[in-house]
């Protein structure tokens, strides 16, 4: 599974980035650290940042770009919580723990609307959410879930908009009714890579591209990873690898299936037109098992993802894949212009829950199955905290039990797209 480029793929953040894309040297020779994070998207760079402010020596290797993979490819919903949503977590942490994880998510939409400005750096945030549901049953989803949050969670910053009220939102005839967020949001995921980049930086720690970790072992109190042209020794090391870890820690790899997802940025369309779709401009995300995603660019695009496969690939022609889900969306977008279209992998786990942990100072921060923009802040925090000598967050995570996938390399895959054919027919009726 594991991919590497020297470039960005043309996704619409990469193209339209509005200056060049920063490039960081490739490690060459040895070098020693307080801490070494593999890996360069959301996970990896949340971390850094956090510790290099914190005054630890931090250097972090990346295969291809910072946020080549999943971070720069994202729809760029920060939508509050985790894939499996909360009966999962809270079945494995009980009451009083998962309340503490989801005040966790709390605080990391908060740090992701303050964090520009912090550091100076733009994301093109734009607050709002809406969870929506397209079949009548699945309603109730979203009314047991405005009951939880208020009751279990208290958390009241959700609102239920009945399917009179839905035109004031979204201007598609799809959908039955919607949750919406005040705290969600969707922003621009590639500036918010290279802004923390910059950040992690001007605070003092390293940044390598182009350098794959082939291996690493453990040597002395700490460890030694090793790249094609240097080594990097270290007291603690952490794996931010997501669906890409592969062989270099075939432990976690086990826990995860690579999945693919994919989505278009249709050209930019006339602004008012634009409004019409999605008036208060909040992003868009349904409860199907598979589901669409869409919200609106500062330059009057439409970015829709919707379809994914379990064998790891990507549809060859994305737009004409995509097409069909986001024109049933809104048939009044029937043949607009496509302008970019690009895939990506994300990293399930066999639950969607996120695998967070540590084995004595080698940490792990992957499984967001897809959903990733805060997990992965929340997650640094816990990691980092715990890199720190708090370990308080990070055991919230240690309660959760990701298990390895049936099947081995050979067929754990096509067991899992069997497994969640039956969910995708579910959506159907
Ligand atoms: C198409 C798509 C749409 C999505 N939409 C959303 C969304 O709207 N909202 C949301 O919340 N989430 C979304 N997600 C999920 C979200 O993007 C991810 O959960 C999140 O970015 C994961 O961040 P990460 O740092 O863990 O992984 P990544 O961003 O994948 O970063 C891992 C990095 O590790 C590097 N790496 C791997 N192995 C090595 C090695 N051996 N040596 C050095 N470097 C290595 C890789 O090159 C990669 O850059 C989406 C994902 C995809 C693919």
């Amino acid at each position: 599974m594991f991919k590497q480029s020297a470039q960005h793929i043309a996704t619409y953040y990469a193209q339209t980035y509005p200056a060049s894309i920063p490039l960081h040297p490739t490690l060459q020779g040895r070098h020693d650290t307080e801490v070494l994070i593999i890996g360069a998207g959301f996970s990896g760079l949340h971390t850094a940042l956090r510790l290099t402010q914190a005054g630890k020596r931090v250097t972090l290797l990346e295969a291809s770009r910072v946020a080549w993979a999943a971070s720069g490819r994202n729809g760029g919903q920060a939508l509050l919580g985790w894939s499996c949503d909360m009966p999962p977590l809270e079945k494995a942490l009980g009451p009083e723990r998962s309340q503490r994880l989801w005040a966790s998510m709390c605080w990391a939409a908060e740090e992701m609307r303050e964090l520009p400005q912090r550091h100076g750096f733009d994301i093109d945030y734009r607050p709002g959410s809406l969870w929506t549901a397209v079949m009548p049953r699945r309603v109730k989803m979203l009314e047991q879930a405005l009951h939880d949050a208020e009751h279990k969670w208290g958390y009241d910053a959700l609102r239920l908009i009945g399917r009179d009220e839905l035109p004031q939102w979204i201007d598609s005839p799809r959908y039955q009714a919607a949750l919406y967020d005040a705290n969600g949001a969707h922003l621009n995921p590639l500036k918010l890579a290279q802004g923390l980049a910059s950040a992690i930086e001007a605070a003092g720690g390293c940044i390598f591209e182009q350098s794959q970790v082939l291996a690493y072992a453990p040597s002395g109190n700490g460890y030694v990873a090793r790249t094609a042209c240097g080594e990097v020794r270290c007291d603690v090391l952490v794996l931010a690898c997501n669906a890409y870890i592969d062989r270099l820690d075939r432990k976690l790899s086990r826990r995860l299936l690579p999945v693919g997802s994919y989505q278009v940025a249709t050209a930019p369309l006339d602004a008012e037109f634009a409004q019409s779709l999605l008036p208060r401009n909040s992003c868009v995300i349904d409860n199907q098992f598979v589901p669409d995603y869409f919200r609106l660019t500062p330059d009057h695009r439409l970015l829709f993802g919707g379809g994914c496969t379990y064998l790891g690939g990507i549809p060859r022609n994305v737009a004409s894949a995509t097409r069909p889900y986001l024109e049933r969306v809104f048939p009044q977008l029937a043949g607009v212009a496509i302008d970019y279209a690009w895939g990506g992998h994300i990293d399930c786990s066999m639950q969607r829950t996120p695998d967070v942990g540590h084995e004595g100072q080698r940490y792990w921060l992957q499984g967001f199955s897809g959903h990733g923009v805060l997990p992965t802040l929340a997650a640094a925090r816990a990691v980092s905290d715990a890199i720190m000598g708090d370990e308080d967050l990070l055991s919230l995570y240690q309660g959760i039990d990701n298990g390895r996938f049936p099947g081995g390399d050979l067929l754990a895959a096509p067991l899992e797209a069997a497994a969640k054919a039956w969910y995708r027919m579910r959506d159907r009726v």
